[in-house]
């Protein structure tokens, strides 16, 4: 059965273009999964027997970005949108954990599949041709629903350690079981993956642990080879709990990082977030939500409302959100008090309620109309008539915070 693709009209002018021009040309690999699995890719990457020079020639250097030419890679804008275009090639090992030591220009789209990775990914599509499938991708993908590796896995762990983690990131994008001897090869050859540069992993990573729900894709022995420090886990216990605290938060990668990493003091996730070379933002919030892990829900209202205050005034509404998410993941029995200090914070947020310096009824200028000398001594004032207004011993307004500001002062 040749299934009918329709292509994303940008990907089809730039098809047409080539074959006018005499080269076959392909969608090729994500594009041509996502689209016999129903969904809508993200992008389209295309292949072609056109060489780089010969693409750029096309289309001319206007609409062309020379992004990897040595790699056969040119970028194409068709409309407002780009399109990688990859000359047919064949590569060898990825020894420097980054890019294939040599890569081939070939004349057959066969054997530019050949060097993809697993069989669901190494699938094009043409609508004279249909589809290329020369590894039962589509039997995999749709019948078997497996992740498997092209030819000899063994062979294709030892020249990219990578895929090992990317095996586990589809299956768990799309719910896939993994190939027996894929699997077992990966496992084998984990070791590869500390070849494999820090961006790279951090990459796959990320979308491994943003995959519906990854606890069931992420292998101890594999997790381990990343995260070393996270050793003692392998007692099978405290690797259900990192499972199932992943699958519990929401998506989002950084509250999905601090679940993965949870049992770590902060300075060792400090050390495994440097070494992966995560942005400053993605590290700061990842231990910030490691660092406030403990917290512990008030379960009064009264004090649940200090509690929030308090929380807000340190931590933005959506760390706050992840806070709440990663401890009722570790801590279910208190998932109820914590879901009612969410719902508070998110009530007093959308009041603007005062939680901070900055929402005082009084601002630093005020004090010293006072008489209160600018300096460290002016913020340790508005420290203090925060505290008191967290606390609701104060009113947040002008004339009362002033009074206590000069009773305070003048004491
Ligand atoms: P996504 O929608 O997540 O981007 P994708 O299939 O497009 O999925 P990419 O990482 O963008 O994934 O890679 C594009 C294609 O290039 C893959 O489908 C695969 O055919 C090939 N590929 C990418 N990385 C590798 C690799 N390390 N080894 C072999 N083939 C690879
Ligand atoms: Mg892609």
């Amino acid at each position: 059965m040749n299934p009918h693709i329709a292509l994303e009209s940008g990907a089809e002018v730039l098809l047409d273009a080539l074959r006018a021009a005499g080269f076959s040309a392909y969608a090729v690999g994500g594009c041509v999964r996502d689209s016999l699995l129903g969904q809508s890719p993200n992008d389209w990457d295309l292949c072609t027997s056109a060489l780089p020079q010969q693409v750029l020639e096309l289309f001319g250097p206007e609409r062309c970005i020379p992004t990897g030419l040595q790699h056969g890679t040119v970028t194409v804008r068709q409309g407002n949108r780009l399109y990688e275009v990859t000359t047919f090639r064949t590569e060898g090992s990825y020894s420097d954990g980054r890019h294939p030591d040599q890569v081939t220009f070939v004349p057959d789209v066969r054997e530019d599949l050949a060097r993809r990775d697993f069989t669901i990914n190494a699938m094009a599509y043409d609508k004279e041709e249909g589809l290329i499938d020369p590894f039962g991708g589509q039997r995999d993908l749709l019948a078997l629903r497996v992740v498997r590796a092209v030819g000899e896995p063994e062979q294709r762990f030892e020249e990219d350690g990578l895929r090992i983690l990317r095996l586990y990131r589809f299956a768990a994008r799309f719910g896939f079981a993994v190939d027996p001897a894929t699997d077992a090869a990966a496992r084998a050859l984990r070791g590869r993956l500390r070849c494999v540069s820090a961006e790279r992993i951090l990459e796959e990573l990320s979308k491994l642990l943003c995959a519906p729900r990854p606890g069931l894709w992420l292998q101890p022995e594999i997790v381990e080879t990343l995260f070393p420090e996270l050793e003692p886990l392998r007692l099978p216990q405290q690797f259900g709990q990192v499972r199932q605290a992943v699958d519990t938060v929401p998506p989002e990668l950084p509250v999905r990082l601090a679940a993965l990493l949870h049992p770590l003091d902060v300075a060792a996730a400090q050390t495994v977030l440097r070494r992966l070379r995560c942005s400053n933002a993605l590290r700061k919030e990842t231990l910030c939500l490691l660092g406030e892990q403990t917290l512990l829900p008030a379960q009064e209202p009264q004090a649940r409302r200090v509690q929030a205050r308090r929380l807000l005034g340190r931590l933005e509404p959506e760390t706050l959100r992840s806070l709440t998410a990663l401890c009722s993941a570790l801590r279910p029995e208190e998932a109820p008090d914590l879901a009612a200090l969410q719902a508070e914070a998110e009530a007093l947020d959308g009041q603007n309620v005062c939680c901070r310096v900055g929402q005082l009824a009084v601002d630093g200028r005020d004090l010293m109309a006072l008489g209160i000398p600018a300096g460290p001594g002016l913020r340790r004032v508005l420290d203090e008539l925060l505290e008191q207004v967290v606390t609701e011993t104060l009113p947040n307004e002008q004339e009362a915070l002033l009074a206590a500001a000069g009773h305070r002062e003048g004491a």
